[in-house]
């Protein structure tokens, strides 16, 4: 019987061109699995509908930079033009549709079903002319938007970037909060461990001719790189989201680029970099200037591990980034899986980022303690439910045994990272309902992040002395059926 230990995630502490590729020991894994080039996208294969008006619907080429963070996107009144018989005002509209294929878990979370088309939400769509302003509108929930304020009869080209902007109020609409972005990484010897350079956002264009007022249907497809759109929707929502559980500590969080590509796979497959590790750049075209996100991590998009497609695996990414910016994250990293038992700060950080993912779904509509994702073409799935409620029980997840902590074993012991996501899920969703933030307020606590106690670094234990530190009524008898055997010991260390 083959046996999987995942290594999903890496906050890495150490290079990452090191030797820590996926370590699965099944004989059919095969992490360097057939890749997708994309420069053999179906991209000039548009919606038909889209060229039924007289829409060109031109090739996204997606080896070529198109750096959309120029700042010329404008949307103030049209520029009207003033000629003897009075102004005249640009009028044209234009209106679409963008849609996007995309990849779900099924309701149980153990595979993935069929293709769909689902609506590209809130997402800017700018119009391009040969005038010097460009103008844009934000699609709506169906995917539909509008652009007005165009010179009437002159061609010009549609464009949409996998990028979130500044747009609140008094925000700088040039700096990029987030984006999905295609690049590589790129050794750099004198720093801590490499420089990651993404050489393009991605993003998709469409030529729409003089006379094209309505585009129809214009449908990024899977092939064209429709999961940069599902990663970007995602982490939005989970970010959002973040930055409200965690309101106490009034953070704005640092900027994020996600690398994604269908065509490579990195080194770790997927991971989050820590702030250590120095921005992820985005090479400008010649003559312009670089693109810096604060953070970087990395998702796989290969055919064998399809990481766009399991929002599991996505959110425990950014579960890295919450820690990281709202609490602190361990100094360590490296491989780990669901089946092993290792250093207890390592265990919090992998455990914490599990948790942080499955409460985010399902919060986000999606009922998902099941944590789901696929690796060397092997679908699995963890259900950290069932474990919180009977850590002994089975069937809580495909082919994997979750290691438990031990009742004699101490505070110090070597964790399953399993057993800390399911502990923290039964701590935030059974143990007390009356305080569904009790968790996120510890975590975030000055407690965690300043005080060590238990083995190096933040840890299980400075997470429960900090639980208890915060609401002291919790006791012996009402905490001590969520913590799966683990023995702690009830004597905080608070502030
Ligand atoms: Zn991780």
């Amino acid at each position: 019987m083959w046996r999987l230990l995942i290594v999903f995630v890496v906050a890495c502490a150490e290079p990452i061109g090191a030797a820590r590729e996926v370590d699965v020991s099944s004989p059919d894994s095969d992490v360097s699995a057939p890749e997708v080039d994309a420069t053999d996208s179906d991209a000039t294969e548009h919606d038909s509908d889209a060229t039924e008006h007289d829409v060109d619907a031109t090739d996204s080429d997606a080896t070529e930079p198109d750096l959309a963070h120029d700042g010329d996107v404008e949307v103030d009144t049209p520029d009207c033009v003033s000629d003897p018989t009075g102004p005249t005002c640009p009028t044209r509209c234009v209106r679409g549709r963008l849609l996007r294929e995309a990849r779900r878990p099924n309701a149980e979370a153990t595979a993935l079903l069929d293709l769909a088309v689902v609506p590209v939400v809130d997402l800017e769509v700018t119009a391009v002319t040969s005038a010097s302003a460009t103008r844009w509108a934000a699609t709506d929930t169906e995917g539909d938007f509008e652009i007005c304020g165009l010179a009437a009869d002159a061609p010009l080209t549609l464009r949409v970037t996998c990028e979130v902007r500044d747009r609140d109020a008094g925000g700088d609409p040039d700096r990029v909060l987030l984006a999905v972005v295609d690049g590589q990484e790129v050794d750099v010897p004198q720093r801590r461990g490499v420089r990651i350079v993404a050489q393009r956002l991605w993003s998709w264009s469409l030529s729409v001719g003089p006379a094209s007022d309505e585009i129809g249907t214009w449908l990024i497809r899977e092939g064209d790189g429709a999961g940069a759109l599902a990663i970007l929707a995602e982490a939005r929502a989970v970010i959002a989201r973040a930055a409200t559980l965690f309101a106490g500590r009034a953070i704005t969080p640092p900027t994020l680029g996600i690398v994604w590509s269908p065509a490579r796979t990195p080194s770790c497959l997927s991971c989050y970099l820590p702030a250590a590790w120095g921005p992820l750049v985005l090479q400008g075209a010649p003559g312009a200037a670089d693109l810096a996100f604060d953070r970087a991590l990395f998702l796989s998009g290969a055919p064998s591990a399809p990481h766009h497609w399991t929002p599991s695996l996505v959110a425990h990414e950014l579960g890295h980034f919450a820690m990281d910016t709202w609490s602190v994250l361990p100094d360590l990293g490296g491989p780990h899986g669901w089946d092993a038992r290792v250093d207890p700060a390592l265990a919090w950080s992998e455990g914490f980022a599990t948790f942080f993912a499955q409460r985010a779904l399902s919060t986000l509509q999606l009922p998902m303690p099941r944590f789901f994702s696929i690796q060397s073409n092997i679908p699995y799935w963890v259900d950290l439910d069932a474990i919180a409620r009977d850590p002994r029980t089975d069937d809580t997840s495909l082919s994997l045994t979750i290691p438990l902590p031990s009742p004699s074993g101490g505070l110090t012991q070597p964790l399953g990272e399993g057993a800390v996501a399911a502990l923290l899920w039964g701590l935030g969703s059974g143990v007390d309902p009356g305080r569904p933030d009790a968790v996120v307020v510890a975590v975030a606590s000055l407690r965690v992040r300043t005080l060590d106690r238990g083995a190096p670094g933040p840890d299980l234990v400075d997470f429960l002395d900090a639980l208890v530190c915060a609401y002291p009524d919790l006791d012996q008898d009402s905490l001590s059926p969520a913590l799966i055997g683990f023995p702690y010991d009830f004597a905080p260390l608070c502030p």
